[in-house]
């Protein structure tokens, strides 16, 4: 199951031969390569299908490097970088020289975190350098949280696949800008925006995903091949049960104040009590009903605070207009 020190090794020696590794994170699996070397780097967005514009997040080892990736770090990004790494927080600074522009999408900034998993930090310490992933999923699609995930998705297409276990946090980190004067949350993760701002001080802008009530206004993204209808929490099951009278393969993600419920739909998940379990099950809830054969998946958003804004930024985003096919 879990990556051996050989495992290891070999992949640092793939990283160094310009190949791509799936590694385990706290957060989801990353598609990983040298973030030093552009053609390594290339490669991400190909084996993804992602835009070029869309920048990576680079992986380093420990929070005393964070000067080598970035050309200054201002007060608040070392007080955040101080009290949450290595955990579920990426900083977006100004880019260091070192970064290629492959791995920014071409912006001056670059993103950075010491993510909190055994495994990734041991491939970390043994590469020596920087390591820039995104989620090791086709774009758009749902992250992975175990390695099964990324071999189903990926397969050959990577070069090695390390097993670290399933993620322990399981939504992918809070993103902060700290290249203003003012901090901001470009989107919210592991890290809940209440613990950033009980140590910066003063209160931190939401992203506009998660303030949306409405879903549909911004193109899709950390979704699953069923369509994803997000209703109240008291409507879950009548709009479920509604929706497979119609004909559709319904799939329910039912909140616990229904446990127990029996719903006239296709496939259940009851989902559990605990934000941090929530968060934790989320991408494989997703799979489960698109592997039972669900094209419809009923869901509500919880209450956004703590982890649950995270949550409810990642439905929203699943219930978002699809490209065209
Ligand atoms: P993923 O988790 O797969 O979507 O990958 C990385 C995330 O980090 C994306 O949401 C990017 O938009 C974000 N990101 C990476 N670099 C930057 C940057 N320089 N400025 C803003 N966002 C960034
Ligand atoms: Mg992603």
């Amino acid at each position: 199951m879990t990556a051996s020190t050989h495992d290891i090794e070999k992949a640092a020696g793939v990283l160094r031969a310009g190949g791509l590794v799936a590694l385990p994170t706290e957060t989801v699996y990353g598609l990983g390569a040298n973030a030093e070397d552009p053609v390594a780097v290339a490669r991400i967005f190909q084996t993804k299908g992602r835009p070029p514009s869309h920048p990576l997040i680079v992986h380093i080892a420990d929070a005393e490097h964070l000067d080598d990736w970035v050309e200054t770090v201002p007060a608040a990004a070392r007080l955040l970088a101080d009290h949450f790494w290595p955990g579920p927080l990426t900083l977006v600074l100004r880019r260091g020289r070192r970064v290629p522009l492959e791995a920014t999408g071409g912006l001056e900034t670059v993103a950075v975190r010491v993510p909190d998993h055994p495994v990734a930090r041991a491939l970390l310490t043994a590469f020596g350098g920087g390591i820039t992933a995104p989620s090791a999923n086709r774009f758009g699609s749902v992250s992975p949280t175990t390695a099964d995930h990324v071999r189903a998705e990926l397969g050959d297409a990577v070069d090695f696949v390390l097993d670290g276990g399933p993620c322990q946090v399981g939504v992918e980190s809070t993103i902060v800008d700290v290249t203003n004067e003012t901090p901001s949350i470009l989107r919210p993760g592991g890290v809940t925006r209440e613990d950033l701002e009980a140590v910066l001080g003063f209160p931190l802008a939401v992203p506009s995903t998660s303030r949306v009530r409405v879903p549909g206004q911004h193109p899709s993204h950390y979704a699953p091949r069923a369509r994803v209808v997000l209703v109240e929490p008291e409507k879950v099951v009548t709009e479920a049960e509604l929706a497979q009278e119609l004909g559709h393969q319904v799939g329910v993600l039912l909140p616990p104040s229904f446990a127990g419920a029996t719903v006239k739909a296709h496939a259940l998940v009851a989902l559990p009590g605990s934000m941090d379990a929530y968060a934790r099950g989320l991408y494989g809830f997703l799979r489960e009903l698109d592997e039972r054969g669900c094209d419809l998946i009923v869901a509500a958003l919880p209450v956004e605070e703590g982890l649950g804004l995270a949550i409810a930024n990642r439905l929203l985003r699943a219930a978002g207009p699809r490209p065209p096919a």
